[in-house]
């Protein structure tokens, strides 16, 4: 399994995406600005959208490029989301307003095709099984464990403190986990208001996590990046635990 990274920041700057993660080529993890570094041929190749939540960062993309490949578009793309998601893209997004409804464009056969998903849920997409897991945000937030059958990884989505989330991964045994670790051990109030994980909430929940899979840390906020790696290996000297970079390639097999 390949896994892109197209963006993988908790902001925007020189350099920076946000979070958006292309699977195998087809499969789009979150659709934040990372798609804009996407050619036309590559946009067009995407057949699924895996959606964690609404906030912006996460879905910004996929309204830029709906209206990109409109014209050139053979077939219609599945966007899967937790119902208050699809609410919200319905309402706040697809409204004429803000951006035309791609859920009814162009008539004959509209571009997307919007499912909703929730926790518990098993999906089969493409090649692959996709577990949706819990997260804890302040907006429905959920997680994915996406399975080829041979490799598998963990995306947690944003998230705080989870404690629903490890009996599950240590049942799974996932090859590599992606986690939210937005803030430095210093912002520790504005995490857990914003439902962000720091290195030392972080540490707390690894105390749970039984196997050892690699760690990908993603969502840093710009200009703490160094910061929090620090902090995150100081405290967990004994896991496998790097930086998530944008460009980055990662090869399961
Ligand atoms: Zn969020
Ligand atoms: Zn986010």
């Amino acid at each position: 399994m390949k896994i892109e990274i197209l963006g993988c920041s908790g902001g925007i700057g020189p350099g920076l995406k946000t979070t958006t993660f292309l699977i195998d080529d087809t499969l789009l993890l979150d659709a934040g600005t990372g798609v804009e570094l996407l050619t036309m041929e590559r946009m067009l190749n995407i057949r699924d959208v895996v959606i964690t939540h609404g906030h912006l960062d996460h879905i910004i993309g996929l309204p830029l490029m709906l209206a990109t490949i409109f014209d050139q578009h053979q077939q219609p793309i599945n966007v899967y989301a937790h119902p208050e998601v699809i609410a919200a893209l319905e309402q706040h997004i697809f409204n004429w307003t803000i951006w035309p409804d791609y859920t009814r464009l162009p008539e004959e056969q509209p571009i997307i095709i919007l499912h909703k998903i929730d926790v518990g849920d098993q999906l089969t997409i493409q090649d692959k099984t996709i577990d949706v897991l819990p997260s804890e945000h302040p907006t429905p937030t959920v997680g994915y464990l996406i399975n080829n059958g041979q490799n598998s990884f963990v995306f947690t989505g944003d998230t705080g403190s989870n404690d629903k989330l490890w009996p599950l991964l240590n049942q799974r045994k996932p090859d590599l986990l992606i986690i939210d670790v937005s803030f430095t051990d210093e912002s520790d109030h504005l995490a857990r208001i914003s439902g962000h994980l720091t290195p030392s909430l972080l540490t707390q929940q690894l105390l749970q996590l039984e196997p050892n899979p690699r760690i990908a840390i993603t969502h840093l906020k710009p200009g703490v990046e160094d910061m929090i790696m620090q902090q995150c290996r100081r405290l967990l000297p004994e896991r496998q635990i790097d930086r998530l970079h944008q460009g980055e390639v990662i090869t399961l097999d």
